[in-house]
């Protein structure tokens, strides 16, 4: 495919292609190749849609005490979704099970980590939490709890995520590169399949009500001249279905089932037999999944979908709790290694137990998860001791720490080094490896570890005002903390010394600070334009870039056995071209769907 028209809208500068242009049209905006009737049909129906089916996020209020309603609005969500290269489309699904494998390996390869992450450590306390704790429950030999721990089983629900990129080592044509490998809080797979249910449906209702010339021009700006070959009716065509509301919970019930048949309980079935390690004298409760959750979440529509369909499909029931609520009201019994959450109920119920057998975290990614700081030795740091008694328990942890870490950006980068994803799979798996490196963008260390060619890229940015070829990212999650452009430049510069040697030239030595960031080459996927919907709203149109997320959900033991590993479902976030940074809840993307061509 040929490189879009122009790429030098994403360099930061806001894009004068997002305007709207008044006229007389209920929306107030004016769209190329799209009639003023189709767009205000499109908007109708997509809000309709949105209200019928939950497409929706929570909206921040201030709820009273005495009140239990909550408004929702609209997701933030692209109106129409982007042509997509089905071949790529393709890889970024075949590539969800080796980077769950890859996942799992990493986080049970204590050595690995530790070297990777030694300089982030001493200078990002949240990853040096992270990584304290999993030293203290993974790697050190002792207590019942670690062990209780190191033999529960592991969940992961991981989302991969990647944007088309040209080089001239792929022939000058488009290929998917990751950006980034979610391992904790995966989010939107749930609102993601209720898009493609949208976009499915608006594509075919009015595909040809005036929607088709739309859609045209953005294929033929993506895929120019070659498309992939697929034509009108072969069933590949168009909006793909998301699976994920089926395979995430079905690898949740695995989790589950595991559980309880490993310590006898739960299922009705297994109620005469009582001489199970977990068996309680107390009323029979059925266990629960539990949901990490953070105490002002506006994505909640997106989590509850989750939830339902555990029941639908599993009868599987999911009790929600913050970090501090699992402080004050969930207990771990050092001996068996139970985790239960004690009910306050005054009801029938009243002093009865719920065991957890399931620990979903969609909340613990980032430091305003844990408030009340880092202090565990004096009690204060409830959060953290919230999370480290969880992860002490028999229930699995999606994440456990390991797969936590896993997913950290220096880990990425390590990934990325000559031999690194490689040292995974060893023998008859080479070729998995080869698969994964496929999907690697450039990627270089600025920690004490940088080498000669992660220099090069330091002194590219410095010397050769290369800023807009690179993003500078640190250890966080959940969007808004990167660098671009000039403050990309600025930060490096403020934080090196740069020195003249003998013979001329630049030498620089880089700041112990930079150790927790990765400078990453900057990704310049095709634009094509899209219309935005924010707060209920037509935001504007203009062009858009896009981020393909592959799910990916693994079940593996205490012992290493996988006994589940599988792609399930996708995502496509597209945003304004002359936005850097990426996130819907943060406010930079919308969700969308992939049009296949
Ligand atoms: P986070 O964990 O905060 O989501 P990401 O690595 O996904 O961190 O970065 C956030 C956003 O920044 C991405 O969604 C993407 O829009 C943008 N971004 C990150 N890396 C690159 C890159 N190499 N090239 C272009 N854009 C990038
Ligand atoms: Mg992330
Ligand atoms: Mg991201």
């Amino acid at each position: 495919f040929p490189p879009s028209e122009s790429s030098s809208v994403l360099d930061g500068s806001s894009s004068d292609t997002n305007t709207m242009t008044t006229d007389s049209t209920t929306t107030g905006i004016t769209i190329p190749h799209l009639s003023p009737t189709t767009l205000a049909n499109l908007v109708d129906y997509t809000i309709s849609f949105s209200a019928a089916n939950g497409l929706q996020v929570q909206q921040k209020s201030e709820r009273s005490a005495t009140s239990t309603s909550s408004s929702y609005i609209t997701a933030p969500i692209s109106l129409l979704p982007q042509a997509y290269p089905h071949g790529q489309f393709q890889h970024g699904l075949a590539l969800s099970t080796p980077f769950n494998l890859l996942v799992d390996r990493i986080s049970r390869n204590g050595k690995f980590l530790q070297e990777t992450l030694k300089g982030v450590r001493d200078v990002d306390e949240f990853t040096g939490m992270l990584l304290t704790l999993y030293e203290a429950i993974y790697l050190s030999d002792g207590h019942s709890s670690e062990q209780h721990a190191k033999g529960a089983d592991r969940l992961g629900i991981l989302r991969s995520d990647y944007m088309l990129h040209c080089s001239q080592a792929a022939n000058n044509e488009y290929s998917i590169k990751q950006v980034e490998l979610n391992t904790i809080a995966s989010s939107f797979a749930g609102l993601a399949s209720s898009v493609a249910k949208l976009h499915g449906f608006l594509t075919r209702r009015l595909g040809e009500e005036g929607l088709q010339e739309f859609l045209d021009v953005n294929e033929r700006a993506v895929m120019g001249d070659s498309s992939d070959g697929i034509v009108d009716g072969d069933g590949e065509r168009g909006v793909p279905q998301s699976l994920a509301m089926i395979r995430l919970p079905a690898a949740m019930a695995v989790a589950y089932d595991r559980y309880c048949a490993r310590f006898n309980i739960g299922s009705s079935s297994n109620n005469d037999n009582n001489n199970g390690e977990h068996k309680s004298d107390a009323a029979v409760i059925k266990p629960v999944i539990l949901f990490v959750v953070q105490p002002n979440e506006t994505n909640t529509v997106d989590q509850r979908l989750l939830e339902f369909a555990l029941w639908d499909n599993h009868e599987i029931p999911v009790v929600r709790m913050s970090l501090g609520e699992i402080h004050e009201r969930v207990t771990l019994d050092e001996a068996s290694g139970r985790l239960t959450i004690q009910n306050d109920d005054q009801g029938d119920n009243c002093g009865a137990v719920q065991e957890v057998v399931v620990v979903y975290f969609r909340a613990g990614y980032a430091p305003t998860d844990y408030p009340s700081g880092y202090n565990t030795a004096d009690g204060s740091g409830i959060e953290w001791l919230a999370r480290e008694r969880l992860e002490r328990g028999s229930a699995a942890k999606c994440p456990n720490l390991g797969y936590h870490l896993a997913g950290t950006k220096k880990v990425q980068q390590e990934l990325a080094r000559r031999g690194a994803v490689e040292q995974f799979f060893e023998g008859d798996e080479a070729d998995v490896a080869a698969q994964i490196r496929t999907a690697f963008a450039g990627l270089y260390s600025l920690g004490a570890d940088a080498n000669e060619e992660d220099m090069e890229a330091v002194k590219d940015v410095l010397f050769n005002d290369a800023k807009g070829q690179y993003v500078l990212k640190p250890q966080r999650e959940g969007g808004g903390y990167n660098y671009y452009g000039e403050n990309l430049a600025n930060k490096l510069k403020e934080n090196c010394t740069i020195t003249v040697d003998d013979d001329g030239n630049n030498d620089v030595t880089l700041s112990p600070d930079l150790s927790e960031f990765i400078l990453m080459e900057r990704l310049f996927p095709p634009q094509q334009r899209a219309i935005l919907l924010r707060n209920g709203q037509v935001e504007g149109t203009g062009m858009s870039i896009s981020e393909l997320g592959c799910f990916g959900a693994i079940v593996s033991s205490g012992d290493g056995e996988v006994v589940h590993n599988e792609y399930a479902g996708f995502l496509l976030r597209t945003k304004f071209s002359g936005v850097d940074e990426g996130g819907v809840a943060s406010g930079f993307a919308t969700l969308s769907s992939p049009y296949l061509c």
